[in-house]
């Protein structure tokens, strides 16, 4: 039997999000089929410690248009978006959270801006809701930062929840980078790219998955696997602290020869070596940051395990 290539795919990321799915399947399933004939949706099973799986077996049972795809173990919300990317079978795909935060009757507004003759139709929050202070702070200030060390335009204040063309999923599997940073990639690759507005609610229930070290992570990953400043940084920082050193060794030497005066001051000793010190140690961290993607890359491990899957297609490399 032949496999039909469908209008729409969505991909859905799924840890712990028992309490969601019901509410979610219902809201896609209507929005979908008020624009289009063929969809699919793509659960991904990253892991869940609940009983997200069992649900998602069920509605694959009812509904011909659902799909798992239930990956051995939790690899993180990234590599089981790419697992969805290598499931799918669509004209066009909707990357989208499960938690509702992300209102999936917006898929009808990105696929009506995508027949406009855009590839890449990202959904721009206009304002985030039930998230804390810190995360706003540090989200808005990270991708200003990251945009101004990557050579190419990043959208600021947008996640992962976007619609893009066929050939930007096809592009996307010759990109099998084992540090994903999806929005990094997709940014990269180009392609007509335009944009929606949306207001980005609360979580539905449940709670968040992404702790904040699993923030850091990401965040380190998007500047590591798109911009090699840090590195030049570390490189310039080390020129101007040797030179400054060299400017207190010319100094020491002229004031004990010349002036005969020897300069004491134990503080101000600790404190330089202090500061050196850490200085090293960041420099190092950098480097390491860099080296451990290069480590990462030469395994070249899989990305994901799949346990189990209802889907037929496998077009993973
Ligand atoms: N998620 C996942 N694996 C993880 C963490 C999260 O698949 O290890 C999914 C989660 O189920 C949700 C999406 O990724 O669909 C976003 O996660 P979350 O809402 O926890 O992140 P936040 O919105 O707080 O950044
Ligand atoms: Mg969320």
């Amino acid at each position: 039997m032949e496999i039909k290539t469908k209008d729409i795919s969505v991909i859905i990321p799924i840890y712990n999000e028992s309490t969601n799915i019901e509410e979610l399947y219902n809201r896609l399933k209507n929005t979908l089929s008020k624009i289009v004939k063929h969809y699919e949706l793509i659960f991904v099973n990253d892991g869940s410690k609940d009983d997200s799986l069992l649900k998602l077996i069920d509605l694959s049972q009812q509904d011909s248009n659902v799909f798992y795809v239930n990956l051995t173990r939790n690899f993180g919300h990234q590599i089981a978006v790419s697992a969805g990317l290598n499931y799918c079978n669509a004209e066009t795909v909707v990357i989208i959270d499960a938690d509702l935060q992300d209102p999936p009757e917006l898929i009808s507004e990105l696929y009506a801006e995508h027949q406009k003759g855009f590839d890449v139709v990202y959904a721009k929050r206009r304002k985030r809701k039930g998230e804390t202070l810190f995360k706003r702070i540090t989200a808005k200030l990270y991708y200003r930062i990251l945009k101004r060390m990557v050579p190419f335009e990043i959208p600021l204040d947008t996640g992962d929840f976007r619609l893009i063309s066929k050939k930007v999923v096809k592009a996307l599997q010759h990109m099998p980078e084992q540090n994903k940073f999806l929005r990094g990639q997709i940014a990269w690759l180009g392609f007509k790219q335009s944009y929606v507005l949306f207001d980005r609610a609360s979580r539905k229930k449940g709670k968040s998955a992404y702790t904040y070290s699993k923030m850091f992570r990401l965040a380190i990953d998007g500047i590591t696997g798109f911009s090699d400043k840090p590195l030049l940084w570390v490189s310039r920082l080390g020129f101007l602290i040797s030179f400054f050193a060299f400017l207190l060794i010319i100094m020491a030497v002229i004031s004990h020869f010349i002036l005969e005066r020897t300069i004491t001051g134990w503080t101000s000793l600790i404190i330089s070596a202090a500061f050196l010190g850490g200085i090293q140690l960041l420099s190092i961290g950098v480097i390491g940051e860099y080296i451990s993607r290069i480590n990462r890359n030469t395994i070249n491990r899989p990305l994901y395990m799949i346990e189990t899957t209802n889907v037929k297609l496998d077009k993973s490399l």
